[in-house]
């Protein structure tokens, strides 16, 4: 196994994925507001290259093929989505060596958006590297 900067499995860091997977890091750790002023019915432009960059990773953590085509709107229902699915493998692995790390407790049952903020809250703690 290969260590990464993170000190974890370069196979599975999500951190390591993170930064390396195109994304703007606001927009993937969620810290952007993902709704904008503009009403969801007019959003009938092709979305963002932010957003592309969101979808497709996301896309990648769930094995999900990438449609190029999503508007702005469908782009957001499909990030929305994906963050209600259940954390992933990734995110998981991720997760329990923080927390083992941290003496904190492992959570089992976390969203993919529930994880995240526990993983990027852990992150903070131990003063890892990240966006
Ligand atoms: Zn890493």
């Amino acid at each position: 196994m290969e260590f990464c900067g993170h000190g974890m499995d370069r196979s599975w860091c999500y951190l390591c994925h993170l930064e390396g997977g195109g994304v703007d890091p606001r927009t993937a750790w969620g810290l952007d507001a993902e709704d904008g002023p503009v009403p969801w019915e007019r959003r009938r432009e092709p979305m963002t290259e932010t957003q592309a960059g969101h979808v497709r990773f996301l896309c990648e953590e769930f094995g999900e093929p990438f449609d190029e085509s999503l508007t702005e709107h469908e782009a957001g229902i499909v990030v929305r989505s994906f963050l209600e699915e259940p954390m992933s493998d990734r995110q998981r692995r991720t997760l329990r060596w923080l927390c083992e790390k941290s003496g904190a407790p492992m959570p089992e049952d976390l969203t993919y958006r529930q994880a995240r903020s526990q993983i990027r809250k852990l992150v903070a703690l131990r003063g890892l590297r990240s966006a």
